[in-house]
């Protein structure tokens, strides 16, 4: 069960899912100029599909016969590959689907997994067309790894599966309402944010979590006994609940660490006392955005979930203060005592008021009761 790596194949065949929209709308351009030639020379044979609406790729991948590509590349900002993977995650084979090497190159004014990986593969910090080069280079040599998928699940429902970020409050504010100055690219942050820190609130809930370096007996939600809540055949023997055709056709991973949302969190979490935050921020991956390094530790696989929160009673300048920091990574040593930073496999966040958005890998979900935990790698991406 160790650590994997895998080379694509000569020649590859890639997928190339592409928002023409994407960032400052260069994609395209981008694409045919500087990845196109590099990648003719490294025989990898990209098939362009350029999205016409939201959702686009999503069924692209959700409906495709994937026995075609060796490699699904998304040439856009987190958000379309944030499509590919729910769309790989709904179908019946997902299990051999989501292990698809999946490939981000750059295009939109979100590139957190890109900057990611390009530090991890020991680069300088890069942006725009410099992130972009080598992150095609990084595919031309096409070593591919596991990647840790976080999933979620939300009190109306909604299962969605994450691979960077899930956020509430002012950063997750700001991610939205800069969507507007999408053709900054990255400078839409630092824009929004300065905006932002002008109309300073806060955001009341509760957040819950499970530490990363819980004792591993007692990281199990439940006993495997009867479900509490009583439902019908919660007694049969597994195999006879188990859906038809079971391991991997239909069923999704298990979310062993969860109890239900009406429940109380597991004894064994642990309960933040205060409840009134600037934000709540549970990043998987080392960048936020493609100069702001927020988790330096993070990894691809390192099966953790990297949780920040800052609390209420910061003053405006130490927000700034914090957010110029993060573009060294240097923020927790500015050991400001509203910023609190906690590896975890599981969170839960229960917001008292319906007001706001949350985001999950930089798109905007409804702000509603959400919990999450850690399914280590779970998917394959190319990397450096
Ligand atoms: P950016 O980093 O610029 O936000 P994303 O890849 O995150 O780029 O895409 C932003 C949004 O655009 C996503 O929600 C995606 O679903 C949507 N999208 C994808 N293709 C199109 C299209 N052709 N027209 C409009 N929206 C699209
Ligand atoms: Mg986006």
């Amino acid at each position: 069960d160790g650590v994997s790596y895998g080379l694509l194949p000569r020649p590859c065949r890639a997928l190339v899912l592409l928002n023409p929209l994407s960032g400052p709308g260069l994609a395209l351009k981008d694409f045919q100029a500087v990845v196109q030639p590099m990648l003719a020379e490294a025989d990898i044979a990209p098939t362009v599909f350029v999205t016409e609406r939201p959702q686009h790729a999503h069924e692209k991948v959700r409906d495709e016969d994937l026995a075609q590509w060796d490699a699904l590349v998304v040439m856009s900002g987190d958000g379309l590959l944030h499509e590919v993977v729910n769309g790989l995650m709904e179908r019946r084979d997902w299990e051999a689907a989501v292990k698809k090497p999946l490939c981000i190159l750059p295009g939109g004014s979100g590139n957190a997994l890109a900057a990611s990986i390009n530090h991890y593969a020991g680069n300088a910090r890069a942006a725009k067309q410099e992130l972009l080069t080598n992150c095609a280079f990084i595919l031309c040599k096409g070593l591919h790894t596991q990647m840790d998928l976080v999933s979620l699940s939300t009190a109306s429902g909604k299962r969605l599966f994450s691979f960077l970020s899930f956020g509430w409050g002012f950063i997750s504010d700001v991610d939205i309402a800069s969507e507007k100055y999408r053709k900054l690219g990255n400078a839409r942050f630092t824009v929004g944010t300065i905006q932002h820190l002008a109309r300073l609130r806060v955001y009341q809930g509760r957040l819950s979590y499970l530490p990363a370096d819980a004792a591993p007996g007692a990281e199990r939600a439940e006993p495997p006994a009867p479900v509490p809540n009583g439902h019908a055949g919660s007694i049969l023997p597994p195999a006879e609940t188990e859906a038809p055709g079971a391991r991997g056709e239909g069923a999704l991973p298990e979310d062993s660490l969860l109890v239900p949302l009406q429940q109380p969190v597991p004894a064994h979490w642990t309960v933040v006392p205060e409840e009134e935050f600037v934000f709540v921020y549970a990043i998987y991956q080392s960048h936020l955005g493609s100069d702001l390094l927020m988790a330096p530790a993070a990894r691809l696989h390192d099966g953790r979930i990297h949780l920040f929160f800052l609390k209420a009673g910061v003053t405006r300048v130490m927000l700034l203060k914090l957010f110029l920091a993060m573009e060294k990574g240097t923020h927790l040593d500015l050991r400001c005592p509203h910023l609190r930073y906690v590896p975890v496999r599981a969170f839960r966040l229960e917001p008292r008021a319906s007001a706001g958005v949350m985001t999950v890998d930089g798109e905007a979900l409804a702000c509603e009761p959400v919990q999450g935990q850690v399914h280590g790698r779970l998917c394959r991406v190319v990397c450096g």
